[in-house]
C-alpha cells in the first residue's frame, strides 16, 4: 500500500484526490491531511480517512475542529511547521501538494530533501523557485509527477521517448469564459461571470487565472522547469473544448497528445498510480459525439497576462515570483470587488516594472521578492480604486 500525505486536502484538487483514493480501494493509506481554514471539510475527512496526522494552518480554529471530530486519535498540528513535518514523515511515500499559493514552496522542498516523490498541483512551487526545486529533485533523485492536466498530458506524451528528440511542446488553453468577448464588455465583467468556467470545475483563484490567461502563463513557466525547455520551445494554443490536454512535437514533426473528457481525476489518478494504469468509473471520450475540435491563437491584446508570464520567465531570477505574488493580490482584490477585471494585468505590469531583479536568488531572496511584490501590489491596488 502506498502511503500518502495530502497538503491542501480540503481544496478542489485535495477533495478529488481523496475521491480517487477511495475508488482505488486498498491501494493507498492516507497518513496526513492538511487544510488552511476549512474546518468542516477537514473534520469530515479526518473522521473518514483516520490519518495519523492533520494540519490546520489557521490555529484560531483549532477548538472548532476538535469539537467536530468523532475520530480523536489523529494528531493535530498547526502552521507551516506542521505542513513541513507531515511532508517529511518517514512513513510517507508520496506527497500530494495541492495547496494554493506560494506557501507550497517550503514543504515541497523539505519533502524533496527527505527523498519523497511529489505529486504536484501547486503551481507556485515551480513558478517561484523552479531552479532551486529542480536542482534538489536531481540531487535527491526523486520524481515530480505533475497533476496539472496540461503537464500531466505532456508527461504522458514523453513516456518512453528520448528527450533530445523533443522539438517543442504545445499547451492547450480553454480560453476561459471570456474567449470571444469584446474589449468593451471585458472591462465591465463581474466576479460571477469570471468564476463561471466553461469546462473545468476548479477553485476560485485558478478560475480567475483561467479567465485572464495568467493560469496558462504560470503553466508556461512551470513547464519550462518540469521538462527542462527554453521558452521558445513552449507554445500556447486556445482549444475551447479542452479535450486535447496538451501536445509534444518531436523533431520528426510527429505530435503526441493526451486526450480525454476534462476531469481532473484522470491526471490525479495517473500521478498517484504512476507508472501503472488502473481502471476507474469515469466516462470514456466519444470522439464522434464531440464532433469537432477547434483551435485558435490566444487574444494576447485583451489578455496580456500570458505575455507578462513569458516576460517574467525569460527575465528569470526573482521576476517570476514577483509576477505570481502581484497576481495573487490582484486576483483577491478582484474577487473582493475592489478592482475591475482589466485592472488585474495593469496592476501586475506596474509591480513588475518597479521590481529590481535578483539573479540566481536563494529561497530567502525569492521570499523577500514575494513579500515586496505583495506590499507593492496592495499599494497599486488602492490607487486603482
Ligand atoms: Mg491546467
Amino acid at each position: 500500500m502506498k502511503k500518502i500525505a495530502i497538503l491542501g486536502s480540503t481544496g478542489s484538487i485535495g477533495q478529488q484526490t481523496l475521491e480517487v483514493v477511495e475508488e482505488l480501494t486498498g491501494q493507498f493509506k492516507v497518513v496526513a491531511l492538511t487544510a488552511n481554514s476549512s474546518v468542516e471539510i477537514l473534520a469530515k475527512q479526518i473522521n473518514k480517512f483516520k490519518p495519523k496526522y492533520a494540519v490546520l494552518m489557521n490555529d484560531s480554529l483549532l477548538n472548532e475542529l476538535k469539537y467536530k471530530l468523532s475520530y480523536t486519535k489523529t494528531q493535530i498540528l498547526t502552521g507551516l511547521e506542521g505542513l513541513i513535518k507531515v511532508a517529511t514523515l518517514d512513513e510517507v511515500d508520496l506527497l500530494v501538494n495541492a495547496v494554493v499559493g506560494a506557501i507550497g514552496v517550503k514543504p515541497t522542498l523539505a519533502a524533496i530533501r527527505a527523498g519523497k516523490d511529489i505529486a504536484l498541483a501547486n503551481k507556485e512551487t515551480l513558478v517561484t523557485a523552479g531552479a532551486i526545486v529542480m536542482k534538489e529533485v536531481q540531487e535527491n533523485n526523486v520524481k515530480i509527477l505533475p497533476i496539472d492536466s496540461e503537464h500531466n498530458a505532456i508527461f504522458q506524451a514523453l513516456q518512453g521517448e528520448d528527450r533530445t528528440g523533443v522539438k517543442k511542446i504545445i499547451l492547450t488553453a480553454s480560453g476561459g469564459p471570456f474567449r470571444t468577448i469584446s474589449a468593451d464588455k471585458l472591462a465591465e465583467v463581474t466576479v460571477e461571470e469570471a468564476l463561471n468556467h466553461p469546462n473545468w470545475d476548479m477553485g476560485g483563484k485558478i478560475t480567475i487565472d483561467s479567465a485572464t490567461l495568467m493560469n496558462k502563463g504560470l503553466e508556461v513557466i512551470e513547464a519550462k522547469w518540469l521538462f527542462d525547455l527554453d521558452y521558445d520551445q513552449i507554445d500556447v494554443v486556445v482549444h475551447p473544448q479542452s479535450i486535447i490536454h496538451s501536445l509534444v512535437e518531436y523533431k520528426d514533426h510527429s505530435i503526441l497528445a493526451e486526450l480525454g473528457l476534462p476531469d481532473m481525476k484522470v491526471p490525479i489518478q495517473y500521478a498517484l498510480t504512476y507508472p501503472r494504469r488502473n481502471s476507474n468509473n469515469l466516462e470514456s471520450l466519444n470522439l464522434a459525439k464531440v464532433g469537432e475540435l477547434n483551435f485558435e491563437e490566444p487574444r494576447k491584446d485583451l489578455f496580456p497576462c500570458l505575455n507578462y508570464a513569458y516576460e517574467a520567465g525569460r527575465r528569470g531570477g526573482t521576476m517570476p515570483a514577483v509576477l505570481n505574488a502581484a497576481n495573487e493580490i490582484a486576483v483577491s482584490k478582484f474577487l473582493d470587488g475592489k478592482i475591475k477585471f482589466m485592472d488585474i494585468p495593469k496592476l501586475i505590469k506596474r509591480v513588475m516594472s518597479a521590481h529590481e531583479v535578483v539573479d540566481n536568488p536563494t529561497l530567502d531572496q525569492i521570499i523577500e521578492a514575494d513579500t515586496w511584490a505583495r506590499t507593492e501590489a496592495q499599494k497599486e491596488g488602492e490607487k486603482a480604486c
